[in-house]
Order: structure tokens, then sequence, then C-alpha cells
């Protein structure tokens, strides 16, 4: 799904929290002209630009679950610093309509799945459970409760926190705020029948899976609308705030709010830029682009109309190829083939006119007539050749 760049802050500042940080500090605010009732913001996170749209598409009438994924670019207003950008990439995955466990932990295996193919070993994810409505409230009650007995050591931002969004300290970026979370009641403690029953679902799946996972009872998401399951996930060993790779949970509240009937739903959003750095850092090469199984070339410099006459006859066959546009030598442009990584050179001389071109394997360094008629076919399956190995 691919969802506006921008659009009423309204669905950012219910869909995403109003006592959230992204809304409070760092929503990109649009300047409204003067006749325009109407506040936009730039988007902050793709969920709740999901959701709104699928209210407002009618989505909860597909066959659920719907499933949707979007990588795009998030807006935060910020100050940038390394692995904190004012525009970063996300990839973002959602599974609506879906109470779970199962799909919970086929969304952490999902995460961590791309961490792997990426590159990136050593990727742990940490896990919680936040009940819900039910359990929630009560757990709530007694946290504020034990912040309030020791209102006089906390630091000013979150005394005031306290009294709009007592969750949020449990998550506090204050060093100072270690040793009292330790002493905080813990959800888990806390947790109605239903949700334990679901967490110990999720974890059975995941163990099912072979998926290791830290239990992190300061994990929380602060907003009503979110549920049970909540998950983060950070490479061994660099684990500061700034340092997630990436994060999701439940949401079985956040249809309803915005406007839809009550539909659950999970999804997690990866920070593309944060992958890039941590692959750098651990001096993973990037995954390269494939090289395209052919080149065309010709043994007339300027003959750039045929080179690429031909080039699209193959890309119309669902072929990755390059056509040699500029006018150099022939020598010249099969160097820039091997260069490339190419697997062959279709090369166009006088024969064409009878139908034939030359195809040259470039590693093998030998080459042979092949009417161009063949030539799609033979290179199809080359290229599966290709993949296979
Ligand atoms: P969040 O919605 O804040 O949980 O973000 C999900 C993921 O996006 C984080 O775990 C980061 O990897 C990435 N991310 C969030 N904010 C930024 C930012 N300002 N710059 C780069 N990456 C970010």
């Amino acid at each position: 799904m691919e969802t506006p760049l921008f659009e009423v802050a309204d669905v950012f500042e219910r869909g995403v929290g109003e006592t959230t940080d992204i809304v409070e500090k760092e929503l990109f605010r649009l300047a409204p002209r003067s006749d325009d009732r109407e506040s936009w913001a730039l988007r902050p996170e793709a969920t709740a630009g999901i959701v709104r749209a699928f209210i407002q598409h009618g989505l909860q009438t597909w066959p659920q679950p719907v499933k949707v994924s979007l990588v795009g670019p998030m807006f935060r207003y910020d100050r940038p610093q390394a692995g904190r950008y004012r525009q970063f990439w996300q990839w973002d995955v959602e599974a609506v309509g879906d109470p779970g466990p199962a799909v919970d932990a086929e969304l952490v295996e999902l995460g961590l799945r791309f961490y792997r193919d990426a590159g990136l070993a050593d990727v742990e994810v940490l896990l919680n459970s936040i009940g819900d409505t039910t359990c929630r409230p009560a757990y709530v009650a007694r946290l504020t409760a034990y912040y309030r007995s020791i209102a006089a050591e906390l630091p000013d931002l979150e005394r005031r926190r306290l009294e709009t969004n007592p969750l949020r300290l449990l998550d506090s970026k204050d060093p100072s705020m270690g040793n009292v979370n330790l002493d905080a009641p813990k959800i888990a403690d806390h947790l109605c029948e239903a949700c334990a029953a679901h967490f110990e679902a999720v974890r059975a799946h995941l163990d099912a899976l072979g998926i290791g996972y830290r239990i992190e009872p300061s994990l929380v998401r602060g907003l009503d609308y979110y549920t049970r399951t909540a998950f983060e996930f950070y490479r061994r060993g660099a684990e500061g705030q700034q340092q997630a790779l990436g994060g999701g949970g439940r949401y079985d509240g956040l249809v309803e709010l915005l406007g839809g009937h009550p539909t659950p739903g999970i999804g997690f959003a990866l920070g593309i830029d944060r992958v890039i750095l941590a692959l750098e850092e651990t001096g993973t090469p990037l995954v390269a682009e494939p090289a395209p199984i052919a080149v065309v070339c010709g043994a007339e410099p300027t003959g750039t109309t045929e080179r690429l006459r031909v080039a699209t006859i193959l890309r119309g066959e669902g072929l990755a190829v390059r056509a040699e546009l500029a006018h150099r030598k022939l020598g010249r442009q099969l160097e820039a083939a091997v260069k490339e990584g190419a697997q062959f050179a279709v090369i166009l001389g006088d024969e064409l006119a009878e139908g034939l071109v030359q195809l040259r394997d470039l590693q093998a360094a030998s080459q042979k007539a092949v009417p161009l008629a063949d030539l799609p076919a033979l290179l199809r399956r080359k290229s599966g050749e290709r993949a296979a190995r």
C-alpha cells in the first residue's frame, strides 16, 4: 500500500497519540494558508495512514486479515544526529483483522528474517505484553500510585507526564529513571487471563520456530489502543534509545479509534537507514543489484538504433539487459560488460540483416551465431540457470 506523504494532522494526532513524542515534539506540521481550516502534517510513521485507508476504502469487507506493506520515507522534526534523521526510510508491515497469537509470531519471524537476509547477524527481539483494556487500567493505577509515592525523586518532565501518560515513564530516556523503574510494578504480573494466555501462545509459537527472545518488562507503548504484544529489534550489545532497528506491536483498539468497526491488528516498522548504518559498522557489504544477463553491443560504434531496438525486444520478454549506448569501439563495450558482471554480450553486426546475432559468453570468452528469434528463450534459460546457482 502507498499512503500519502502528508495527511490531515488529525490522522496522526489520533492514530499515533497526542501524548507521544512523535506528535508532541516531532510532527512536521505544514504551515496552512490563511483560508485553510484544516491542519496538515508529513507522515511520521505508516500505521495511522494505513488504518485510515483501511476504513475509508472499506478494506474490512475484504477477506481478513488484510496484510499490507509499505516502503517509504517518514518525517520527524527532531535534532538530526547519527541514526536519527528528519527524513528516514521505513519498511512497514501490517496484518489487520487477525487477533493472533500466531500472526504475532509470524511478524516477529518476518522482521528477523529481513535482518538476516540483509546480512545483519545477531539481531535480537525484545518482547513484552502490555495487556488490554480489561487489565491495563488496574495496572496503570498501581503504576501511578507507585510513582506518586516517590514523586519527589522524579525529574520534572516525568512528574508532569505522570498525570497524562504514566506508562511513558517506564521507557523514559532520563538516566535517573533507571533505578526508579527497576522497582516499578511489572505489567506481566498484572495481565488478565486472556492476555496472559495470548502472551504464552505467542511465546509458544516463537519457541516452535526456534526463535530466541528476551522478555523486556519496560517495553511499553503508552497508548490505549496498543494491546498485548509489543516488540523491538536491536543488535545485541547495541541497545541504546537511538539504536532500535525496528519495533512493532498489536493495536486492537486503533481501527475503532479512527472510526471503523472494532478490528484487531498488528504491525511493525523497520528503520532502513539504521539497518544500512549497522551494515556499514559491521563491515557487511550491501546486497548488490544483480548484473544484467546480457549487454547488447555492436561492431559499429554509432549503431545505437539497432542496439536499443534489440534490447527493447529482450526487455519486452522480461529479460534484464543493458543496451550499450555510448559511441565507443566494440572492445571497450565488451570490457564494460565484463566489468559489470553481465554473463553475455549480444553483438550486432552485418549478419543482423539475415536475423543473426553473435552471442558471446563473457566468462568462457566463446561466441556463436544465434538467430535473433531464438535469443529470448535462450537467455531466459540461462537466466534461470544463473538464478538457481
Ligand atoms: P518507531 O515508530 O519510532 O518505533 O520507529 C520504528 C523504527 O524506525 C525505529 O526502530 C528506527 O529504526 C526507525 N526510526 C525511527 N525514527 C527514526 C529517525 N528519526 N531516523 C532514522 N530512523 C528512525
